[in-house]
């Protein structure tokens, strides 16, 4: 089974913390050469140079806000006119919680530019180099919530469904150059924005965040929480060419948490 990403390049979006930094340092470790993409460039340079380079690999880093589309566009065409990119992990940071009846209109605007329209430009950029070269690998991360949404997140479930349909349409349309396109939704995983929920919710329903977070492990059927590296070997997996037939779906790293089948 090859598992062996040397020789490999991959962008990896919200890569400065979080997720995004275990998916980038689980392909780091299978050998691929790592582009980090985040606003902040003091922590992703640190990333950068935590990132395993035992196989010959070159990482660097690409400060970018998801925010402003254009630049993103400029910025990734100047990469992959020199760089051809293999393998390309959408991500970023979940829109805030709240429920429908509460949200405005710009929340949605804001979360559909940061996770679909950003998902689009990155994909677009980057598909003519694996077309040509005959591989390639988007994967997105997204949420659980694309299988059972989640209460009091409804910008942020409406949001996960468009970029799921979406991914499963381009996975349609591509396959055939030899590039796949699946989803990865992580469960719980352990990152600050899961630490900043726990504070949140402390303090709404009046517990330790300690207690919250035993509370919300019970509800997971292996009783704990994932590490980003548990989630960022499942992209690595999807990302090697020993899943090459996998393709078009949604894969939950949720500890079981989902209920549907
Ligand atoms: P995080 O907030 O810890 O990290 C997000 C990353 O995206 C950071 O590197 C951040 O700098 C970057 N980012 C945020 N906004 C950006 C912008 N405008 N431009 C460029 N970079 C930006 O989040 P996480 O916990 O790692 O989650 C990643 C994704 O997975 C999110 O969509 C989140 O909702 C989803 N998710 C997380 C969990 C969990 O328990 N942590 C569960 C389900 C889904």
């Amino acid at each position: 089974m090859d598992m062996t990403l040397k020789g490999k390049n991959a962008l990896v979006g919200g890569g400065s913390r979080g997720i995004g930094k275990g998916v980038a340092m689980q392909l780091a470790r299978m050998g691929a050469n790592i582009t980090l993409l985040a606003r902040d460039a003091a922590k992703l340079s640190e990333v950068c140079h935590q990132l395993d380079d035992s196989q010959g690999q070159h990482h660097d880093f690409m400060s970018v806000d998801f925010g402003n589309v254009k630049d993103l566009r400029k910025k990734v065409h100047t990469l992959v006119l020199t760089k051809r990119i293999d393998i390309l992990v959408n991500n970023t940071g979940g829109p805030a919680g709240g429920t429908l009846d509460d949200a405005s209109p710009v929340e949605f605007l804001e979360a559909f530019n940061n996770h679909l329209v950003c998902n689009q430009v990155l994909s677009q950029l980057v598909m003519k180099g694996m077309k040509s070269n005959g591989y390639g690998r988007i994967i997105n991360i997204i949420s659980t919530s694309v299988k059972q949404p989640i209460d009091g997140l409804g910008v942020s479930n409406t949001i996960r469904g468009a970029v799921a349909s979406w991914a499963k349409t381009l996975s349609n349309e591509v396959a055939r150059f030899g590039i796949t396109v699946n989803n990865v939704l992580p469960g719980y995983t352990s990152t600050e924005r899961l630490d900043e929920l726990m504070g949140y919710r402390a303090t709404k329903w009046n517990m330790t965040k300690e207690e919250v977070k035993a509370k919300m492990e019970e509800e997971v059927p292996i009783k704990r929480f994932a590490t980003p590296e548990e989630v960022g070997g499942v992209v690595a997996f999807l990302a090697s060419p020993a899943a090459s037939y996998v393709n078009g779906i949604n894969m939950p790293v949720d500890g079981g948490k989902t209920k549907s089948l």
